[in-house]
């Protein structure tokens, strides 16, 4: 998108101002440049040629979470997150080369599923080798980038390869039901890989038949929202040639949101309940609150949170509740927690305060990074508290149900 192009989309913003208490940032500083309204300002004003990039600048775009709050609250249909990624891609490529090169290898590196596996066996030395333990009581957890990455570390798994499990999956599925194809993600292999599982089987019990093509990358979402579009592109056309024409399933709503433009994207709460359940499958009993995270992927982009209360309402003894401030991003938003961790654990900190209020046993939610980055926040404020998704919850109480077998 060039100057122009950008300029003509901001021109839809009247300045009403309406947008401003549903931003998470403006909410927290109470600055006008740390607002959408002053976003779009800064951003016609460098595309203008009326302002000059700097650090103070840039410090309030990339404080940005593009969570979409403000284009959901927008009465002008300002679509703000194509502008803001605009404006990130047209920032990054006037950067001089090396530093665009480093930008680049970061997010190729945080996505490279075949590196995972090492992040993974370097956080499981981390743990073993006892520096977990001593990290803290060596004060290193006082360096906000540090904390994020101890948290981490504390929650990477090695991946589960989709092999003899998942393949026979596809094969134990009858044919009443549309077949899907499942989608891992990149970081979700190491931190959630749970989530895959109790996708498989769940579908397994309502006999789904399922596929995990090899192959698959990162949607691409990380190097769209972070200047990169046509890596991003790239990543959405290799998915495209590996997923084909199928009905794709996502455990990560953020990874949905994004495929779901170039293949048929569904994410897994809805696929779940959407799918036909055989007469006398009944999910086994599980008593205690659920409070319920919305990420901001799911809430402003897929717009379609009811079908986690729905699926978790059929499993019988629990109670589900909206975990209040769910209209506030958490923090976490794809590579956001590392390069804003201040910002981050400000915004992690009223969702801890209401969990701590709330006391659920679990919290739901259906995001990778939101889970790690809640999850972190709810331990190190000593809340005792299984952060899980919806999925995960079922499996388990489908493991304790009228036909037995197949926890998670
Ligand atoms: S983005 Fe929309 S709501 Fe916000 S100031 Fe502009 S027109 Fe108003
Ligand atoms: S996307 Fe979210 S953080 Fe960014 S300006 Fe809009 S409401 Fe604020």
């Amino acid at each position: 998108m060039n100057d122009r192009e950008l300029l003509r989309l901001a021109d839809q913003c009247v300045k009403c101002g309406l947008c401003l208490p549903h931003c998470p940032t403006f909410r927290l500083y109470q600055h006008e440049a740390d607002s959408p309204r002053g976003r779009i300002a800064l951003v016609q004003g460098l595309a203008g040629g009326q302002l000059s990039d700097n650090a103070r600048l840039d410090a309030h775009l990339a404080g940005c979470l593009e969570c979409r709050a403000c284009e959901v609250a927008c009465p002008s249909l300002v679509q703000f997150a194509t502008l803001m990624d605009a404006a990130r891609a047209a920032r990054v490529a006037r950067l001089p080369a090396p530093q665009r090169w480093w930008r680049r290898l970061r997010l190729d590196a945080l996505s490279a599923t075949w590196l995972l596996p090492l992040l993974a066996w370097a956080a499981l030395a981390y743990r073993r080798l006892g520096l977990a333990a001593i990290a803290p009581r060596a004060g290193l957890l006082r360096w906000p980038q540090l904390r994020v990455l101890h948290g981490l570390a504390l929650r990477l798994h090695r991946p589960q390869p989709p092999a003899a499990r998942e393949r026979r999956a596809a094969t134990d599925g009858g044919d009443a039901a549309q077949p899907v194809v499942l989608f891992r993600g990149c970081v979700a292999r190491v931190l959630e890989p749970a989530v895959m599982q109790a996708a498989v089987v769940v579908f397994r019990r309502l006999k789904v038949p399922l596929a995990v093509p090899d192959g698959q990358v990162c949607c691409g979402a990380m190097h769209r929202h972070n200047g990169f579009p046509a890596a991003a592109d790239a990543l959405l056309a290799q998915n495209r040639a590996v997923l084909g024409d199928a009905r794709v399933v996502g455990g990560a709503s953020a990874c949905v949101a994004e495929l779901r433009g170039t293949v048929d994207a569904v994410e897994l709460c809805r696929a779940v309940l959407d799918s036909p359940w055989p007469a006398g499958l009944v999910p086994g009993r599980l008593t205690g609150v659920v409070a319920v995270h919305e990420p901001c992927s799911h809430r402003n982009q897929l717009r379609d949170t009811a079908a986690v209360y729905a699926l978790l309402h059929r499993i019988p003894g629990l109670e589900v509740v909206a975990l209040p401030g769910n209209d506030s991003c958490c923090g976490a938003a794809g590579t956001y927690l590392l390069d804003q961790p201040e910002t981050a654990a400000a915004l992690a900190a009223h969702k801890v305060a209401a969990l701590r209020r709330l006391s659920p046993r679990w919290l739901a939610t259906t995001n990778t990074g939101c889970a790690a980055h809640l999850a972190s926040a709810a331990e190190a404020a000593g809340l005792d508290l299984d952060v899980v998704h919806p999925v995960v919850l079922l499996a388990r109480a489908l493991g304790q149900g009228g036909e037995g077998r197949g926890a998670v």
